[in-house]
């Protein structure tokens, strides 16, 4: 049994996590407690994360989070903690991290700092336990745009990242030149389902002979548009506009994403991250997958999207002696609570607790 403590950006999250045997896999990851305290409302005023607000969230709600997943999973007894190491924002990360310790510390069991980025990719587990690398990644939220040729579980390769606004961060830049709201995808992807993306044509920024990607340039011929011709005057309009964004933001995502695929001789795909929720990016995925024979696997949006259970997953990854994935089924779990405190202290950055096969990823 894991806890995992996310806070690397606007979501407090707190979720436990088991290792249950399973017929199939031998062993499977089950969330016994997912529980999240988003900071939308008190972001939304300004269209996006600032830092110094989300830290002080976090820290008012990171007790009640964790004590709120316990109650919720039965008060199950736990054999590890893993915490976000990073990426993500210092002071909010610095909240999660000294909770995970000082509670790892008292319960006598090791603290695991986990990547954020294996998380997400982790976090197809749970619905999808017949996920097996080698895989594609595509990690898109506010704060990244990755895509990732997972050759095994801790072996990765990140072939392309944005190389400035993220996909999510330019789906919220567009809703406020808007107005629409925060967070904006949500918004621009429920108003684009009445328009139609072909009336106006925005540049698909592909970054030939790169598996990078740039949002930007996308984000200023949107600007671009609204200084000549104003702001749309008709829902009708608005829609149309909202079509024609999104259309080029998951065309993109598609595009290099199938590429990558042939050029590595990839069957599987996984889609992970807040803007994984956008209903075009699924549904131009799903329908390529048919056309052209690949699988693509989209954890359900609660775990997508930021939080504490998926850590927890990426923690029974690294745990040296406890659980580990081979070939992305569950092998075994050794109960690790005796080591703990050697772990526990050993530790300066979470390796001290984590399998030395499975190197921090440095992406
Ligand atoms: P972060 O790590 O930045 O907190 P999250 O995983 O919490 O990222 O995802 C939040 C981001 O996902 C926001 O930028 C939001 O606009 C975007 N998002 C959420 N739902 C959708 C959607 N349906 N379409 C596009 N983007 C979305
Ligand atoms: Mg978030």
């Amino acid at each position: 049994m894991l806890l995992g403590i996310e806070t690397t950006c606007d979501e407090t999250g707190a979720g436990i996590v088991e290792l249950c045997p399973d017929k199939k896999f031998g062993q499977r990851l089950k969330i016994r407690a997912n529980v999240l305290a988003s900071q939308i409302p008190l972001h939304a005023p300004y269209f996006g994360v600032v830092p110094e607000l989300a830290s002080r969230a976090h820290l008012e709600n990171i007790h009640r989070v964790v004590a709120a997943a316990f109650k919720q999973s039965g008060l199950a007894p736990l054999h590890a903690i893993a915490y976000a190491q990073g990426p993500g924002l210092k002071g909010a990360l610095l909240v999660g991290e000294s909770v995970a310790r000082a509670l790892a510390l008292a319960l006598d069991i090791p603290a695991i700092g986990v990547h954020h980025l294996e998380a997400h990719l982790c976090s197809v587990l749970f619905e999808y336990p017949e996920v097996r690398p080698p895989f594609l990644g595509l990690i898109v939220s506010g704060g990244h745009t990755d895509l990732i040729y997972v050759e095994r579980w801790g072996k990765y390769r990140v072939l392309g990242r944005t190389l400035d606004d993220a996909c999510g961060e330019a789906f919220d830049k567009f809703s406020k030149m808007l107005r629409l709201g925060y967070p904006g995808g949500p918004i621009v992807d429920r108003l684009a389902r009445s328009g139609d993306a072909g009336k106006i044509r925005f540049p698909r920024p592909l970054l030939e002979g790169s598996w990078n990607f740039s949002f930007s340039g996308l984000k200023t011929s949107a600007l671009y548009r609204l200084r000549d011709y104003g702001q749309p005057k008709t829902a009708r309009a608005r829609a149309d506009l909202a079509a024609a964004f999104q259309e080029a933001v998951c065309e993109t995502l598609v595009f290099k994403s199938k590429k990558a695929l042939r050029n590595f001789n990839l069957k599987t795909m996984v889609v992970s991250g807040g803007a994984a929720a956008n209903s075009r990016l699924r549904e131009l995925l799903l329908k390529s997958a048919v056309n052209e024979g690949f699988r693509v696997y989209f954890p359900s949006p609660a775990i997508c999207t930021d939080n504490g259970a998926m850590i927890a997953a990426a923690g029974a990854l690294r745990l040296a002696v406890g659980a580990l994935l081979k070939g992305g089924a569950v092998e075994h779990a050794v109960p690790c609570a005796r080591q703990s405190r050697k772990a526990v202290l050993c530790e300066d950055t979470g390796h001290g607790a984590v399998d030395p096969s499975l190197p921090f990823p440095s992406w």
